[in-house]
């Protein structure tokens, strides 16, 4: 019988259990590529403590390469380009095409609202990963021309969860070299003066306040253009505001070859999946973390929670169609979860259900919760 293939398209969170399964064996008359740009997977919620400048990059690092060579996965350093859905293939970013008979999707999402003038040439978006390091090379080579206590202006562009994070993270670099840190964060749904539209407005006052205790500046306001020195504001005024390193945290977009790809998507361009993760009716594409968006659930923000929580289904599914089983796990996303945000200086912002607050031993719990998760698949390729 002929062997068939599956091909993995990107390595996040959501595809990790997947390899952990693999590690064990992959299912008799199957293939098993992975296509991914970097032989690491960097965990997105170690990125605030390493933006403060805390903990080394590799901190982040979750070596999948090796776990896909423990397992006997053929890999692809390369990114996919394009995906020919009737045609059951892939093409790479280096022109090279990629049949499937199976195929599953873990490739995140890229930032939104690039297209503001400037943005692509005077901000960092915080993925890839690559991305928040170049904005963290700039940010050190101005600290290192400075004097102790001269002012180093900042801004975060987003006012999400993500953008919180870093903004603190960004204050706590500038001032663990000795200056003064002037972090403006900027978004328009802010108008109302406080970050994280979507949560609860305990959980946004809250946020509002260990950021104004820090002297983050909160502009709600849009950005028409950034250049290499100023964001420059959409008010009547056109507000410049300093910046010698300006991170663009917008939240997330779909890849535009998703998109294109002829998938049923949502209105922001996201391909639609079930509750099984299928994003077609034959299950031959399977898809699951920021990449796509649930049926029926076009409000669940895009969050590694969700990523991490869609790993074992995905992998239950996929494992099942190799073995000539239908996919019977299924997704549901929960109405509230656990959110910890660093304030990058011994402490975290909390959100559980109803409760909102501050306090050192969240930050305790992030860590243990942060270092637990990055053992659990470390482990499954020792170095
Ligand atoms: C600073 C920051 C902090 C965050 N903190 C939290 C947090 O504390 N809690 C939380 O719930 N969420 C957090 N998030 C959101 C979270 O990072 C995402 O929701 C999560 O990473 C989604 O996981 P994923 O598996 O879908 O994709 P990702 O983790 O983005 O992984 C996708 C992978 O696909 C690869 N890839 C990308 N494009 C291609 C391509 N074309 N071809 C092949 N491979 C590709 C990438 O290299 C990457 O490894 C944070 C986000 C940021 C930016």
């Amino acid at each position: 019988m002929k062997e068939r293939h599956l091909l993995l398209a990107g390595c996040g969170h959501a595809h990790l259990d997947l390899l952990a399964l693999f590690v064990r064996g992959i299912p008799h008359g199957w293939r098993v590529t992975l296509v991914v740009p970097q032989p690491d997977f960097h965990y997105s919620g170690m990125l605030p403590v390493i933006m403060a400048g805390a903990v080394p990059p590799s901190a982040a690092d979750i070596p999948v390469e090796r776990i896909a060579a423990e397992a006997g996965i053929n890999v692809q350093l390369a990114s996919v380009a394009a995906l020919d859905v009737a045609g059951r293939a892939v093409t790479l970013d280096d022109g090279r095409l990629l049949a499937f008979d199976l195929l599953s999707l873990d490739v995140g999402s890229v930032a939104a609202a690039t297209d503001i003038r400037g943005a692509r040439t005077h901000a960092w978006t915080m993925r890839p990963f690559t991305s928040a390091l170049a904005l963290l090379q700039r940010l050190d080579g101005v600290i290192a021309t400075g004097q102790p206590r001269d002012i180093v202006p900042v801004a975060v562009v987003g006012g999400g969860a993500a953008g919180v994070e870093i903004a603190l993270a960004l204050r706590a670099r500038i001032a663990r070299a000795g200056l003064t840190p002037r972090v403006t964060m900027i978004d328009s749904q802010m108008r109302d003066g406080l970050p994280l539209p979507g949560f609860s407005p305990a959980f946004r006052r809250r946020a509002a306040d260990a950021l104004i205790s820090r002297c983050v500046q909160l502009r709600g306001a849009g950005v028409q253009e950034v250049t290499d020195a100023n964001v420059v504001l959409d008010d009547h005024a056109a507000t410049l505001v300093p910046s010698v390193a300006t991170a663009w945290v917008t939240g997330a977009a779909p890849h535009p070859w998703l998109t294109a790809s002829g998938l049923p998507c949502d209105a922001r361009g996201f391909p639609l999946a079930s509750e099984k993760l299928t994003l077609t009716d034959d299950a031959s594409i399977f898809g699951a973390g920021d990449c796509i968006t649930l049926r029926g659930h076009s409000q669940t923000p895009k969050a590694g929670v969700h990523a991490v929580r869609m790993a074992p289904v995905l992998a239950a599914n996929v494992y099942a169609v190799m073995q000539g089983r239908a996919p019977t796990a299924a997704y549901h996303p929960p109405r509230s979860f656990l959110a910890l945000l660093s304030t990058s200086d011994g402490a975290a912002l909390l959100r559980w259900q109803r409760v909102a607050l501050e306090a050192r031993w969240a930050q305790h719990l992030k860590t243990w919760i942060d270092a637990r998760y990055l053992h659990r698949y470390r482990m499954l390729a020792p170095p």
